[in-house]
Formats: structure tokens, sequence, C-alpha cells
């Protein structure tokens, strides 16, 4: 779609030069001229604020995995010794709960 926009615009402003050196027609050069460039200055404008948008997004999903793949401390259980995660409530090996 922004291809599509660029390739108007492009071509509005071969036309709107065209106008003004071979036609002579500077009014109408000029709306030929000045339409694409509002056009590309506002797609330019759009684009700019998807870009920031996205930066941000990517920012926020990177700090988001960077929290989720932390290691997880490992202690050792009191009653195997097997290591295992210091979030669980028991140990995965043996079962012993903390406390009991
Ligand atoms: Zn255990």
């Amino acid at each position: 779609m922004l291809v599509t926009l660029w390739i108007l615009s492009v071509l509005m402003l071969s036309i709107g030069v065209y106008c003004v050196i071979f036609v002579a027609n500077e009014f109408l050069g000029f709306l030929l001229f000045f339409i694409p460039s509002s056009a590309i200055a506002a797609a330019l404008f759009a684009l700019r604020k998807v870009l920031v948008n996205q930066e941000e997004i990517m920012k926020k999903l990177e700090a988001l995995s960077n929290q989720t793949n932390a290691p997880i401390p490992k202690k050792p259980c009191a009653k195997c010794g097997e290591e295992y995660e210091e979030n669980l409530s028991s140990c995965p090996e043996c079962g012993w709960k903390k406390g009991s």
C-alpha cells in the first residue's frame, strides 16, 4: 500500500515538473507537486509512528522474555539432596516440603 502511494506520488511529481517546464502551467504544476508531497509527508509521519510503536512493543517483549528466561535459583533438597528450583513448593524427587 505504501509502495503504491510512493509510485503514485513520484508519478504525480514527474507530471507536475513536466507541467511547469513544458506546459508552463504553474498552477497545475504546483497542485501536482504539492499533493504528492503532502501525501509523502503524511505517509512518512504515519510510518514513523508505527515504527516507534513497534520499537516500544519490541522493548517490552524483550524485557518480558528476559524476565521469564531468567534462571530460577536452585537449592538442594533437605531430605534427598537433589537440587530443585527454589519456586517449587516441594522436591520433585522425593516430595519433601519446606517446613515439614
Ligand atoms: Zn528431595
